[in-house]
């Protein structure tokens, strides 16, 4: 591998990482260490055939991980690493490289991803202690959608919580949204301007791209804004926080618990999270999984038609992540619900897309606007923005 840079995305319990080769489409190392913390801990490793290999690593932290992970990076050693950090509040429009200064940043910005930031900063913590002379650089979930104008970040409340408190709408998904909308760009050659781009996977979230810049999306202050998810709700009326609090003497964490975590696609059905099964069950007549593949559909549909409002003119729509690379019936429903967008699919094209490559679904008409599955690569984007952060340094 050439100067490979090392992407690691850091959670509570798991690392992902990816060694990415400065040649472009040069097979990479990926893996996975998960349960961090727990008896159960054990990484996965994918060698650059793609042949994947299991390790035990009882009792593991992230230290520990890193440790083994980097036994099985081969002999050519990273020569920057570039972090996943959730949020970066209104600090970071772009990709940074890591210092004492940035460090206090995210930390000081983890009261808005409580979940996220601290992970992201114990993986920052124990890769230092293991490459102390390797530049690591920080790219940002939130940092793509920087560029969205005042009146798509600020919420209708008073202008004291915005400017005392950071409350507005900062959106994620910004490295897939970033990544495929530059390949939709690419793939038309470079003369296209205004994309919409629809992220579902267990997250999901919408985007308004034009030139490259992100001009709105559906998630705002945390990553429950938006789009029907695996377990998250979406948008519901703010009112029914105090509703829930009023009536059924529910604590905030429960709210929090019940919209974040037994919501969405679980919650409608009262089945799964994961659309495979809700796909599968509502062909066998289950109720409950119709209702929640319907109320997902128009909801992004829906989502994208309120997005359209940012861009002054449509040049396509495109489908990422596990649902919208690989489910047909998603894309043929969300288009269906966009009549007035003259969006057409080709159905044969839509149904026979092949994992990983880049689809045009349309019907190849020039007048209407395209329609992409484009699979996202997060881990390239962020190879990517790592090397312009070392690039502009040198
Ligand atoms: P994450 O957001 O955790 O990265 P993914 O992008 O992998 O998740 O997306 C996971 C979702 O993709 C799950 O709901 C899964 O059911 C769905 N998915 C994966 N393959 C298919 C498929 N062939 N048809 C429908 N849904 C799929």
């Amino acid at each position: 591998m050439k100067d490979p840079i090392l992407v690691i995305n850091c959670g509570s319990s798991s690392i992902k990482y990816a060694l990415i080769s400065r040649e472009p489409d040069a097979p990479r190392l990926v893996g996975l260490a998960e349960r961090l913390g727990s008896p159960e801990a054990r990484l996965e490793t994918t060698d650059t055939q793609g042949s994947k290999r299991e390790h035990a690593l009882p009792g593991a932290d992230h230290m520990a991980a890193l440790e083994a992970i980097l036994s099985h990076l081969g002999d050519t050693p990273p020569v920057a690493v570039g972090h996943r950090i959730v949020h970066g509040g209104e600090r970071f429009t772009r990709a940074a490289i890591i210092d004492e200064d940035v460090i206090r940043s995210i930390h000081e910005t983890a009261a808005l991803a409580p979940l996220h930031n601290p992970a992201n900063l114990a993986g920052i913590d124990a890769t230092q202690r293991i490459f102390p002379h390797l530049t690591q650089v920080a790219v940002f979930d939130t940092a793509f959608h920087q560029t969205l104008p005042p009146h798509a970040y600020r919420y209708a409340v008073p202008d004291s919580l915005y400017r005392e408190h950071g409350i507005r709408r900062y959106g994620f998904h910004g490295t897939s949204h970033a990544y495929v909308s530059r390949q939709a760009d690419r793939l038309e050659g470079g003369t296209a301007n205004g994309w919409l781009t629809a992220h579902l996977g267990n997250g999901c979230s919408t985007c308004a791209v034009w030139e490259g810049k992100s001009l709105d999306t559906s998630m705002g202050l945390t990553p429950l804004e938006g789009v029907v998810m695996g377990t998250r709700s979406g948008d519901v009326d703010p009112g029914l926080h105090a509703h829930l609090g009023r009536e059924l003497g529910w604590s905030l964490d429960d709210i929090d618990r019940l919209l974040n975590k037994q919501s969405g696609l679980l919650g409608l059905s009262g089945l799964s999270n994961d659309m495979r099964q809700i796909e599968r069950a509502a062909s066998e007549g289950h109720a409950g999984a119709q209702l929640a593949l319907e109320v997902f559909c128009y909801r992004i549909a829906k989502s994208l038609a309120s997005l359209s409002c940012a861009l002054p003119e449509l040049t396509g729509l495109v489908f990422t992540g596990g649902i919208g690379e690989n489910s047909p019936l998603v894309r043929h429903k969300v288009v269906a619900a966009l009549p007035h967008f003259r969006l057409t699919l080709d159905d044969a094209a839509n149904t026979s897309t092949v994992r990983g490559a880049c689809q045009r679904i349309d019907s190849g008409n020039h007048a209407t606007p395209r329609v992409w599955v484009i699979p996202t690569d997060e881990e390239s984007q962020i190879a990517r923005e790592t090397q312009q952060v070392l690039d502009a340094r040198a």
